[in-house]
């Protein structure tokens, strides 16, 4: 059956934003220059192809520019690459009423009777045009003999007839068909496009958008034109002219973006109070939780795709939403991210069997506190977290002690009562040892952008954390690093950490306890703990030093090698920088938890 071309739009009782500013002019169709001034070339030159494929995703403005090549192919002040649209062999286009221009949806017939009927009236001259344009819909869904009907009229088309096919799948397309048709490619529109056409639309319409609105609207358009479109006349018949953004929420169901950002905050932070106030809050707007919890993956895994790939425009939304993604996107390390997503992803599992905040609220405390949990990804969290700091750190000052002025000195402090204005862009300036044996509670509920770390100290932590030890050490002094890592901390008391080396490491022993290196050590341990731990050596000799012994010995060679090496490398001036540094440090992240478990199962005495 072949249809007017209007007859397939929504039959709906308001003339939808859609189809009243639809393109109808190539200039209008927006996001595909690169098919829409070729096509105008054609049109101008004369040169017209017989048949086209039109591929890209839905609403991108595939059906909308076959019918402007109908019209620019056929109107009366033509043929031109600007129709009028006023003429009656544009308005009858425009109406889905030309007897010339046929639109065959295969989608919604089997097109294979469509397509006998076709190829008989495809001899006959046009009626009232100049040319005939078949444009077939949805062409994938044409059965084989369908295809094989069409094929004898596209090898061998009359002069005065144009095919234009188009898909969402081109890989359903015969190659047959392909090879006879020039392809076209349509992409899909980036978000910053749509929000520009939303806020064109908007003055047009006398729309006014909260901020945040139009991303939100954008971000449910996915892409297509049309869906962007009627996802704003939806909101509109809700809010009117008025477009607010708990308005958007509302129609959508999702979630506004500053909830989302401000959950991401919370779980950089470790700030459990804030996270579960902030599920109670949504609970209470009436927000579904489920999609709360989709949202949130959907914005972790963006934050996690920046820090990966910032350069590779992986993460499709507005600019000005970019700019507040990757601001945030430094924030968490890959591991903590990564670990975050998992846990909320297995919570929307555990939501759709029955209640939906109890799962939620377990995931976001997880995600916030790596600490509380004894799992492997817990772990790599936790260090992840840490070496997030030392990277912040390292930038700032790679290798100045922690009592130097810093590069952004803060104000004296006011005489009068009045708040410190709040330094939230800088990275943590370094700050004076924070005070031993906090609760872990009200320590983990400090902002990270605050100065004191939430970590609590124990030798748990140390050992877990030697590796970032290591390599917070090693951007600032690489032969101790290299001495240190043959020793392993054994206790923890009174802020002396005691760390044993095996027998033939008494050098590295004596070395590491020198006086001239505990303001390092202090640094150090104050970057990762918040506490500027001292450090006592002790040479573990094991029972049976004759069968140890070349084994021992082997160590020892390589690790003077590894020493020599450093020094090397230390007086040439290289030292890595605070990037390398970032790489070596996620590098032995990798290593970190075999490394921890060796020690676990050493007997420590
Ligand atoms: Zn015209």
């Amino acid at each position: 059956m072949v249809t007017a071309a209007s007859d397939r739009e929504d039959a709906v009782s308001y003339v939808s934003l859609y189809r009243k500013y639809r393109p109808q002019t190539f200039a209008e169709v927006i996001g595909q220059d690169h098919v829409t001034t070729t096509l105008a070339a054609a049109v101008v030159e004369g040169r017209p192809h017989h048949a086209y494929l039109f591929t890209g995703p839905r609403g991108t403005g595939k059906t909308s520019t076959a019918r402007i090549l109908a019209k620019s192919l056929n109107c009366e002040a033509g043929p031109t690459a600007t129709p009028d649209n006023t003429c009656p062999q544009c308005v009858a286009v425009t109406n889905g009423s030309s007897v010339d221009v046929l639109e065959i949806d295969a989608a919604s017939h089997g097109g294979v009777d469509d397509v006998r009927e076709l190829r008989e009236r495809v001899t006959f001259a046009p009626i009232a045009a100049r040319t005939k344009v078949y444009i077939v819909d949805e062409c994938h869904m044409l059965s084989t003999a369908g295809w094989n009907a069409f094929l004898k009229t596209v090898e061998e088309p009359p002069g005065h007839v144009v095919f234009i096919f188009a898909t969402t799948e081109p890989h359903k397309v015969p190659p047959t068909i392909l090879s006879r048709t020039q392809r076209f490619d349509f992409r899909r529109l980036p978000a910053d496009v749509l929000a520009g056409q939303c806020n064109q639309l908007g003055q047009l319409e006398g729309l006014e958008f909260e901020a945040g609105a139009v991303d939100l609207i954008v971000r449910a358009g996915d892409g297509s034109s049309r869906d962007t479109l009627s996802v704003l006349d939806q909101v509109t018949a809700f809010t009117g002219a008025h477009v607010t953004l708990a308005g958007v929420a509302e129609v959508l169901g999702s979630v506004p973006d500053e909830l989302l950002v401000e959950t991401a905050d919370a779980i950089a932070d470790g700030d459990v109070p804030r996270l579960c106030l902030l599920v109670g809050r949504l609970a209470d707007a009436g927000i579904d939780l489920r999609q709360y919890a989709k949202d949130a993956v959907e914005h972790l895994r963006s934050l996690f795709l920046l820090q990966v790939a910032p350069d590779s425009a992986l993460v499709e939304t507005t600019p000005e939403r970019l700019a507040r993604l990757s601001a945030q996107a430094g924030r968490l390390g890959r591991v903590e991210l990564l670990r975050a997503i998992e846990l909320l992803a297995e919570a929307q599992a555990a939501m759709r069997r029955g209640n939906t905040r109890l799962p939620l609220e377990i995931a976001l405390v997880k995600a916030a506190l790596p600490e509380a949990a004894g799992d492997p990804a817990a772990l790599a969290a936790r260090l992840d977290r840490l070496e997030l700091r030392i990277g912040l750190e390292s930038a700032v000052s790679p290798s100045t002690p922690a009592s130097t002025p810093t590069a952004t000195p803060t104000p004296a402090p006011d005489p009068t009562d009045t708040p410190a204005p709040r330094i939230s862009e800088a990275p943590p300036p370094s700050r004076p040892p924070a005070p031993v044996g906090r609760p872990a509670a009200q320590v983990t509920a400090i902002p990270a952008d605050s100065p004191s770390p939430p970590v609590a100290v124990d030798l748990g932590l140390v050992q877990a954390s030697w590796t970032a030890v290591l390599d917070a050490l090693k951007v600032r002094k690489r032969t101790l690093a290299a001495q240190l890592t043959e020793g392993s901390a054994v206790a923890l008391d009174g802020g002396v950490l005691t760390v044993s080396f095996r027998a033939g490491y008494g050098f590295h022993a004596g070395e590491v306890v020198r006086e001239e290196f505990a303001p390092l050590f202090a640094e150090v341990f104050t970057t990762l703990f918040g506490v500027p731990l001292r450090l006592r050596s002790v040479v573990h000799e094991p029972a049976d030093s004759a069968a140890g012994n070349s084994t021992e010995e082997r160590r020892y060679v390589e690790q003077a090698a590894d020493v020599a090496e450093a020094e090397a490398a230390e007086q040439a001036g290289d030292v890595p920088d605070a990037e390398v540094a970032h790489d070596q440090a996620v590098e032995t992240l990798q290593r970190t938890l075999g490394a921890t478990v060796l020690e676990e199962v050493r007997p420590t005495s």
